[in-house]
């Protein structure tokens, strides 16, 4: 019944909707999303070229190849993943690279493979551009040594093709910097956690990383550079996050969703009205009420449809007609660490998860209550450090 399987098809949309992000088509199975801000990059650039003043050569075909280096480098991250059976939810791609949204980083060494895939497409890239363009007959290779700094820009000295594989080759450095969020970041990490236990390399690895974003800030500002500064801001807030995360995952460690779970609260049956919905919210502190018919739960009333239900229908309208009937559920023994995994894959709707053993609702986990739990947990951590 409360088969974790079933439940993740119960609570997983078909196509997820991204926000602020267009859907543009599914590569092995993993949907692939431009960020808007991605969109108005290009109409930029296809402006520019339009009006003559092109910013690299080949404008937007160049863009577009770019993407797909971007592409194909995240792809690397995906299929390494698969390998070790990680799931990706999808890949969104930003004007300063492609984010691979998967759910896990692997364990231990898998997590250096994964993220050492991504940067070694763009060297196979590079590799294979360099290749064709010194071949006989291929497109011309300006020299390194040959571009005069004093003409015009490198970019227009160089061919579109070589600019291509100058790209690939920045992409390559620039994300094994061994920063979070950055590929290099989770390379140290994974090396790190030979040594290491997981929080612990994770901190060390946040730390060196948030030392060069401060290095990346200062220096960006010394020689007026504001792209470095906002990349080393981007880096600092990143590598925090991602500390703050595995800080979570590990008081997560070993607790089951009962340990978690709020026990005392009240319900709504499903012959009730949003009127008395709407009383039962002022009068608790709850924000979502389990809907019962007798001792069968029938659905889950959240805020959100409550007051949607109240300016549609009115309060005479019954809880029934306006309730969730799909929400993420689990039982009493399922490890808080998935639990926390359905809230996020279930995000957009912001639905508690509720716990069953058996048939019987017995709890449920809310956002706000994991948090409160995750506090109480770290002090207790820290008290006996
Ligand atoms: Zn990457």
């Amino acid at each position: 019944m409360a088969d974790p399987k079933e439940t993740r098809s119960v609570t997983e949309p078909k196509q997820a909707h991204r926000a602020w992000s267009l859907y543009l088509f599914n590569v092995a199975g993993i949907p692939i999303y431009l960020h808007f801000t991605f969109l108005i990059m290009l109409v930029v650039i296809a402006v520019m070229q339009a009006n003559g003043r092109p910013l690299f050569g080949g404008g937007v075909i160049f863009v577009l190849l770019v993407f797909t280096s971007v592409v194909l480098h995240e792809l690397g991250h995906a299929l390494v993943a698969r390998y070790y059976g990680i799931k990706t939810d999808d890949i969104v791609l930003y004007p300063i690279g492609g984010v691979a949204r998967l759910r896990s980083l692997g364990e231990g060494f898998q997590e250096f493979w994964i993220a050492l895939a991504g940067p070694a497409v763009n060297v196979l890239i590079a590799a294979l551009i360099y290749a064709a363009l010194i071949l006989p007959g291929g497109p011309e290779w300006v020299p390194l040594a040959k571009l005069d700094p004093e003409k015009t820009s490198s970019f227009q000295q160089m061919s579109m093709w070589q600019n291509l594989w100058f790209v690939n080759v920045v992409l390559v450095f620039f994300n094994l910097i061994p920063a979070f969020p950055m590929d290099g970041g989770r390379i140290l990490r994974a090396i790190l956690v030979q040594k290491f236990p997981k929080e612990k390399a994770t901190a060390i690895a946040a730390k060196i990383g948030q030392g060069l974003a401060i290095a990346f800030m200062l220096f960006g500002f010394m020689n007026n550079q504001i792209f470095l500064m906002f990349i080393g801001l981007f880096v600092f807030l990143a590598a925090g996050q991602e500390a703050a995360a595995t800080r979570s995952a590990a008081l997560m460690a070993g607790k089951l969703a009962r340990d978690a779970m709020i026990t005392h609260f009240d319900i709504l049956q499903h012959g009730d009205s949003l009127g008395r919905a709407a009383d039962l919210l002022l009068a608790t502190s709850q924000q979502e009420f389990p809907v019962l018919n007798g001792s069968q739960v029938m659905g889950l009333l959240s805020r959100k449809s409550l007051v949607q239900g109240l300016v549609t229908h009115g309060r005479e309208h019954y809880v029934a007609e306006v309730m969730e009937r799909e929400y993420p559920r689990a039982k009493p023994d399922e490890d808080l660490q998935k639990v926390y995994e359905m809230m996020i894959a279930d995000r957009a709707r912001g639905l508690p998860v509720l716990v069953f053993d058996h048939d019987r609702l017995v709890g449920y986990i809310n956002n706000e209550n994991l948090m409160e739990y995750l506090l109480i947990a770290q002090t207790r951590h820290n008290n006996s450090h």
